[in-house]
């Protein structure tokens, strides 16, 4: 069989959706091919359990561009965002838990009974973080400049950014570029004085990040997680109605509404480039499909290594490409219980249990989790974030039972010793029940099913190389123009009608949608067929 379209999109994840959905409603004729038999990518929901809803990848959105619910109508096709108050519970075994609440002064108040000093440096804290996450919001939605070339619209783009920042005045621009590549470590002995606290934020600035909080660069990661935070809110949790999959059916909605079609269960097995230019793709089985681009939302290292002959990349880009680092430590734990836990420093149901709960109860407690995975090794004993997504919204679990999502770090993907097979699988689930067990004694015990998914498992189930879950780790040195690579920052690969729109570009990793919009700005403003 042999057709000809616009544009094929590999993978529906929601950033593949997001460009197919801007291409489609420019008019652009769009097919997307899954290789899953579920669409979504890293941000789906699946019945992992009989009855249950379970969100098997991300269990947060990010920051989802609001401007993007708004272009694609997101609302009107039913997604329902929710956000999460308090926004963290940080239980510890002895003493008096953290809850981090949407309004600052209520959170300022709770940190009194921890800390006097402490909570005098909230409100401030939180306005520094909001100041320097707007400047990194502004980043995010610009094609970054490719360094390589000499393009004036790169010139445009560069200077609009420095335009934004000049335009906070001089003391706000002065801290906000000194707290850019600090460490988290650094920055919060800067403004707080108790473990809690500071263990409380500094894992919102580790999450996929095969480095511990004293690591430089750790402050600018926790500002890409509060992109798009309403003033005063730290760690912002929000969860989709019903499961982030619905995001995605939103999604799929508006591609249909617009004429994108999409295959699930079509696995691309490569992309076809005739006189350096791709022309479509080769599905697994043989079925080629032709368009005039081909956007790869799959990572870098598959769409440049998997999809593609090495004589089609050119030895130079080749370099570019494996030299990124993957390095996946992550590993997520869903458990199905029979009863909802309660945890000694504050028992029973109530607010505490509604957004996440971060076990973390001193910002050394997660270097030290990560000096395990720096040689090989999980975390003896690990950071968690878990959400009991269920309480908030039970259609997620059967009526009276209750669901838990844990992400575990670190899992380092490659173990000195072993290999993840299922023996570790197990051991593995059983750290992270064990760990949990000391905050919610007696949980062992009301967990019906489990289903663990190690690094390996990620990167086997939703195609995320060494099992990052942000296509790529996300380092300074692997941002803004240097994403994916140096050279094709710019959503284009250099083989003509070839584009990437997954978290491997700007800004990257998230279930945020910003690659895909970019991605779709940048092809439309190129010829259509
Ligand atoms: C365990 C885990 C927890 C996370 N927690 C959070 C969180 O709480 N909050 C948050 O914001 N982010 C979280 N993330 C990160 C977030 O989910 C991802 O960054 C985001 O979903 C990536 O979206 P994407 O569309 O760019 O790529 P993906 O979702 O990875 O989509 C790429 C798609 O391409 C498909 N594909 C790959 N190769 C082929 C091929 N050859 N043929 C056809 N299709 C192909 C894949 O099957 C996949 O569906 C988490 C991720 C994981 C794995």
């Amino acid at each position: 069989m042999s057709r000809q379209l616009d544009t094929i999109v590999i993978g529906a994840g929601h950033n593949g959706l997001v460009t197919a959905a801007y291409l489609a409603k420019a008019g652009r004729s769009v097919l997307v091919v899954e290789g899953r038999e579920v669409v979504g990518g890293a941000a789906a929901t699946e019945e992992l359990f009989p009855g249950y809803r379970v969100d098997s990848g991300a269990h947060r959105i990010g920051g989802l561009s609001p401007r993007i619910v708004a272009e694609l109508a997101l609302g009107e096709h039913g997604l329902e965002i929710m956000p999460a108050d308090p926004t963290v519970f940080a239980p510890v075994e002895e003493g008096q838990p953290l809850l981090l609440w949407r309004d600052p002064a209520r959170t300022a108040l709770a940190i009194r009974e921890i800390s006097e000093a402490d909570s005098k440096a909230w409100i401030p804290f939180t306005a520094l973080i909001r100041k320097a996450a707007e400047f990194v919001q502004a980043a995010w939605a610009v094609t970054p400049p490719d360094v390589t070339g000499n393009d004036l619209g790169d010139l445009w783009s560069a200077a609009k950014l420095g335009l934004k920042i000049r335009g906070m005045g001089k003391k706000d621009m002065v801290e906000v570029m000194r707290v850019l590549p600090m460490s988290i470590y650094e920055l919060l002995g800067e403004w707080f004085e108790s473990d809690l606290v500071k263990g409380a934020l500094a894992a919102s600035a580790i999450g996929g990040l095969c480095q511990g909080p004293m690591a430089a660069g750790t402050a600018y990661t926790l500002l890409h997680h509060h992109v798009g935070a309403a003033a005063g809110v730290m760690r912002p949790t929000q969860r989709v109605r019903g499961g982030i999959g619905r995001l995605s059916d939103a999604l799929l909605a508006t591609c249909g509404k617009h004429g994108a079609e999409i295959r699930a269960g079509a696995r691309v097995d490569r992309i076809l480039v005739e006189a350096g230019s791709a022309r479509g793709v080769v599905l697994e089985g043989g079925e080629e499909i032709h368009a005039h681009r081909v956007v790869s939302s799959a990572d870098p290292r598959t769409t440049f290594f998997d999809l593609l002959e090495p004589s089609d990349v050119g030895p130079e880009f080749a370099r570019k490409i494996s030299n990124i680092r993957f390095k996946g430590v992550c590993a997520k734990v869903h458990l199905a219980l029979g009863e909802l836990p309660s945890f000694t420093c504050r028992p029973g149901s109530g607010p505490h249990l509604n957004g996440v709960i971060s076990i973390s109860p001193s910002l050394e407690y997660v270097e030290r989790a990560y000096d395990d995975a720096k040689y090989g090794a999980a975390s003896k004993a690990p950071y968690l974030e878990i959400s009991i997504p269920s309480v908030t919204d039970p259609e997620l679990a059967p009526p009276g039972k209750h669901l838990a999502s844990i992400v575990m770090q670190y899992a380092p993907y490659q173990l000195r010793d072993g290999t993840w097979d299922d023996a570790a699988r197990d051991a593995l689930g059983d750290l992270v029940v064990r760990t949990l067990a000391r905050y919610a004694p007696g949980i062992e015990s009301m967990i019906e099913s489990r289903h663990v998914l190690t690094p390996l498992d990620l990167e086997s189930r939703f195609g995320l190389a060494e099992g990052n879950i942000y296509h790529g780790e996300m380092t300074l040195d692997q941002l803004l123009f240097m994403r994916p690579v140096p050279g094709a920052s710019r959503y284009r690969a250099p083989i003509r009608g070839l584009h990437m729109c997954g978290a491997g570009t700007h800004p990257g990793g998230g279930v945020t949608g910003v690659p895909g919009r970019n991605a779709a700005r940048e092809i439309l403003k190129e010829r259509s067929s």
